[in-house]
């Protein structure tokens, strides 16, 4: 979509740390890390948010999932345990509006989140 920042990052028109690419979903390492491992796992389709998932994208959002796991075994943190979030709109902290997952570990996470 055009003047969406994760479609850019995704269609490399921007750079980004890219750490893995299946053609289907693409995970970067966060500019604005909030934990030694914070990757944000997105499709190359361009969904608004999780408020917009449809049935037909039920194996695109298992995929999704199936990343997380592959990074956090990646970064040694399948053990230890991690956090995947995916804000949704305003009142969710959402900033960019191309459905992603954060993946966020190595440190201890709080609960309830701010
Ligand atoms: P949201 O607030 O939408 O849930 O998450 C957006 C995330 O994207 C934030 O954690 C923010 O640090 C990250 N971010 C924003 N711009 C860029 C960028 O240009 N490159 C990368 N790698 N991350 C970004
Ligand atoms: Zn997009």
């Amino acid at each position: 979509m055009n003047g969406c920042l994760f479609c850019d990052i995704v269609a490399r028109k921007l750079p980004a740390e890219v750490i893995k690419d299946d053609g289907v979903v693409v995970a970067i390492r966060d500019v604005n890390p909030q934990a030694p491992t914070h990757v944000l796992l997105m499709p190359y389709e361009h969904i608004t948010s999780a408020a917009e998932l449809t049935p037909a994208q039920d194996a695109l959002w298992a995929r999704l999932l199936h990343i997380a796991q592959e990074v956090a075994i990646d970064d040694g943190i399948v053990t230890s345990g991690y956090r995947l979030v995916t804000n949704v709109g305003r009142d969710g902290g959402q900033t960019v509006a191309h459905l992603h997952l954060h993946l966020l570990g190595g440190r201890r996470m709080r609960w309830p989140p701010g």
